[in-house]
């Protein structure tokens, strides 16, 4: 039988392991509400090691939320450039926006009122009020579910939203006065080095004494997950077109998939349609006309979270005056500084293989 989960000797021995265990993270070593906010939007949908570099960049150049508000867009998006789901990005820089001048500068630290600022779920909002403002609540995401779902043996699917709720129910009741915050982030680093998804560390884990799917022999089998929808396939065409060595990228309208992000010029084929002519169409919906043939110069692949694209690359010699605000003539070294989604420089390396048509 394992222990009762009621004990604070559970909450007592995940913080003593935390203290000991935990990672040196630059939003830790000078923690303030302002990056637990930049970390914890960066770090929806993208592992820890992947968000350090960009955090310790983005902190740099923006060292305060006033400094994130003075911001323009797109240096803001430039600096995301390659995390990916570029909505966190500008939700970040709306809620810099509002806070500062509509706040009076201060972040609200309750979780009804976080979860008014654009990008802030109740996850977020969680955090936000435990890690920064010491409230006693528990952020619930997919690492700390899982971890909750095996010490509390729950056999139910966790992304169903009703069990959810109650593993989060039962966690809050977990969370001890003091130090509400330390115990978020020892739940997730629990779930980060410990409690992983296959394979979970027991014999190191500082709770395995208060596990029940430990006790019964389940962590192979909890948690459950019910299954995903497929994601939908889509087919892209690309054009890679030159002038003067400088390649044409187009900025993703708002409200698209990768908004605000450069890319080539681009159109989802059409049932049935094949993909030189969708090709030809982004090029019109520029005011460009292909003069010759097309050269089909690559392919590539990108699962996205709600999409599997493919997408066939061509370069094409073009005429006629680019009608739209949101298109640019780029020159390699240029590229840095624009914000590119990974399935953008993907695209963009296909098309500078290409020297000339
Ligand atoms: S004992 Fe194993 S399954 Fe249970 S919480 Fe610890 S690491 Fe996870």
């Amino acid at each position: 039988m394992p222990a009762p989960l009621s004990s604070p000797a559970c909450a007592r021995a995940l913080l003593v392991w935390y203290h000991r265990k935990k990672r040196d993270l630059p939003w830790r070593r000078e923690p303030s509400a302002y990056h637990t906010l930049v970390s914890e939007l960066m770090l929806q949908q993208t592992v820890v090691a992947a968000v350090v570099p960009y955090f310790e960049r983005f902190t740099t150049r923006f060292p305060t939320l006033q400094a994130l508000a003075a911001a323009r867009e797109e240096d803001v998006l430039a600096l995301w450039s390659g995390l990916g789901y570029y909505s966190r990005a500008r939700h970040l820089h709306r809620t810099a926006r509002l806070v500062v001048h509509q706040l009076g500068g201060a972040l609200p630290s309750n979780e009804e009122d976080l979860r008014q600022l654009p990008g802030v779920g109740a996850y977020t909002a969680a955090a936000l009020a435990a890690i920064a403002f010491s409230r006693r609540t528990l952020p619930v995401d997919g690492n700390v579910a899982r971890v909750l779902a095996r010490i509390l043996g729950e056999r139910r699917p966790i992304d169903r939203p009703a069990v959810r709720a109650g593993l989060r129910l039962q966690g809050e009741k977990l969370v001890p006065a003091q130090r509400p915050g330390d115990f978020a982030q020892a739940m997730m680093e629990l779930g980060a080095l410990c409690c992983l998804p296959r394979q979970p560390r027991c014999p190191q884990c500082p709770v395995a004494r208060f596990c029940r799917a430990r006790a019964q022999g389940a962590t192979g089998s909890i948690p459950l997950r019910a299954k995903r929808p497929a994601r939908r396939r889509i087919h892209l065409a690309c054009v890679a077109v030159r002038r003067r060595g400088r390649l044409l990228l187009v900025r993703r309208p708002a409200k698209t998939l990768l908004a605000g992000t450069w890319v080539l010029p681009l159109q989802e084929l059409r049932a049935g349609e094949a993909a030189t002519r969708a090709a030809r169409r982004a090029l019109a919906g520029l005011g460009l006309r292909v003069e010759g043939s097309l050269r089909p110069v690559g392919n590539l692949r990108h699962v996205f979270t709600h999409r599997d694209a493919r997408a066939s690359v061509f370069s094409a010699h073009a005429r006629g005056r680019i009608e739209i605000p949101d298109a640019r003539w780029v020159r390699a070294d240029e590229l840095a500084s624009l914000p590119l989604s990974t399935f953008g420089r993907k695209m963009i390396a296909i098309a500078q293989r290409v020297a000339i048509v």
